[in-house]
């Protein structure tokens, strides 16, 4: 295999539909709809990338990509729901209702000899817009098995680089020569592993190399494409594997630089982690909804406890108010790696501050924090850090029940609790009447 220019004139292995598994049941109503209509008019048709990989090997398809030698203007031309979008390269999405099928015209591989093609001084691409044929734009894409082409017009697949093969040996293999495709898009390592992890293959041995040796290149890539990219790595189901895979090739670390600091001085937080990545894939296969400040929080929490410590040596200042500072800070620091939204980090941050609060078990401030828009979020955390020792199991217990009472019983029980259960931790000033339920 080569993805030299002379590769282009490769024919491609065409498996007919008697010899492969890609059923049109296996294809969602519209994006027939657009490959039918494509091929009517004239044009080519494929299915490409991840849907026939996963129909391939018996998932169901979340979405799916069509590749064409229409233009983006033709293609809008022949759907009055298709919009453009795109400025490093023009893409057509065509909406039916909630589903968006995206319409991609054939480019130019990115490392053939053109023109248009722009890297920065580590060989990353920066920009790529040519438009090409199948033969061209089957070179660009990044491992075999997502570069398989399900061809409308008689259902066969074409496959330019033994995807197909790569497929039956469940071998995550990058096409061309590993070390450059990497240093072209460092990203590549993060698919990989996600790859790996999502459909229980191994990543090929060049791949692997390729991952130890560049590993620091993920550092060049633009923070706010890693946050897209963090979010399909621990939010596809598969997140527990994913960070192993993550850790053992290093990229864990240049993702959450301060949490793998941490974890090197305290190795014990790993069971943490490991037990929310757990409870992270749990929730997805029982289709409960997730949201990603929750491992966040995770990722913060033990730097965040270190750093808070530090400041009230210094400082006076309550647990809370230190541990959100903590937080702030860290993901300050954090944001040069992965831009991660306001929306999530704000109230990460809240749910971190917030766990001190649940060993005070009486009164209006226990009240209170049964109320506070982040209990739920935070109460979550707090039974996730009981569950690895980290926080009094009673202390779990007793906010799992007083949840379970009406308003009148729990205000009840909150005020009527003689002695709050034993943890070991000073009362504080607040404590001393009933006039400040104004302070939060
Ligand atoms: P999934 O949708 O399950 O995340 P996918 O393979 O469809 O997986 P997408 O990010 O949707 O991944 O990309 C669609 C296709 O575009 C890929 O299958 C691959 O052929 C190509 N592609 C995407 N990202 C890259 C990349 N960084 N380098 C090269 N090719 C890529
Ligand atoms: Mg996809």
């Amino acid at each position: 295999m080569t993805n030299d220019a002379s590769a282009e004139k490769h024919a491609p292995q065409i498996i007919s539909r008697a010899a492969h598994t890609v059923s049109r049941k296996d294809i969602s109503d519209s994006a027939l709809k657009v490959l039918y209509r494509l091929h009517k008019a004239g044009f080519q048709a494929f299915l490409v990338g991840g849907c026939v990989r996963d129909a391939l090997v018996g998932l169901h398809p979340k979405d799916f990509d069509v590749a064409t030698d229409a233009t983006p203007d033709e293609v809008r031309a022949l759907f009055s729901n298709a919009r453009l979008i795109g400025r490093r390269f023009r893409l057509a999405h065509v909406r039916f209702g909630r589903e968006i099928i995206e319409v991609a015209t054939f480019r130019a591989a990115a490392i053939s000899k053109h023109d248009d093609v722009e890297h920065d001084d580590h060989g990353r691409i920066i920009r790529d817009n040519v438009y090409g044929t199948i033969e061209e734009d089957v070179w660009r894409r990044d491992f075999t098995c997502n570069a398989l082409y399900y061809n409308i017009a008689d259902f066969s697949i074409w496959d330019y680089v033994g995807g197909c093969q790569d497929i039956d040996e469940r071998k995550i293999a990058l096409i061309g020569e590993a070390g450059q495709r990497m240093r072209e898009d460092p990203v590549r390592m993060l698919r990989a592993v996600r790859f790996a992890a999502k459909l229980d293959f191994r990543i090929a041995d060049d791949v692997r190399r390729a991952m130890h040796e560049h590993v620091g290149l993920l550092t060049n890539v633009p923070a706010a494409r890693l946050f897209d990219e963090f979010m399909k790595l621990f939010q596809s189901g598969y997140a527990e594997k994913t960070y192993r895979l993550l850790s053992e090739f290093g990229l864990f670390a240049e993702m959450f630089p301060a949490t793998a600091q941490e974890l090197k001085a305290n190795p014990g937080y790993q069971e943490f982690i490991l037990a929310a990545l757990r409870n992270t894939d749990r929730r997805i296969a029982s289709g409960k909804s997730i949201t990603p400040m929750f491992l966040l929080g995770v990722f913060f929490w033990q730097p965040s406890l270190r750093l808070a410590a530090e400041h009230r040596e210094k400082e006076h200042m309550s647990e809370a108010q230190a541990l959100s500072l903590a937080a702030y800070e860290l993901v300050g620091a954090q944001q040069k790696r992965i831009s991660i939204p306001k929306r999530f980090t704000i109230p990460m941050r809240e749910m971190l501050a917030l766990q001190p609060r649940f060993e005070i078990t009486r009164g209006k401030r226990a009240l209170k924090l049964l109320e506070h828009r982040r209990f739920r979020a935070a109460y979550d955390f707090m039974i996730l850090r009981s569950e690895v020792g980290q926080s009094d199991s009673e202390l779990a217990d007793f906010w799992t029940d007083v949840q379970k009472l009406s308003a009148s019983d729990r205000a009840n029980r909150l005020q009527v609790l003689k002695k709050p259960p034993q943890h070991g931790r000073r009362r504080r000033r607040r404590r001393r009447g009933k006039s400040t339920a104004g302070s939060s």
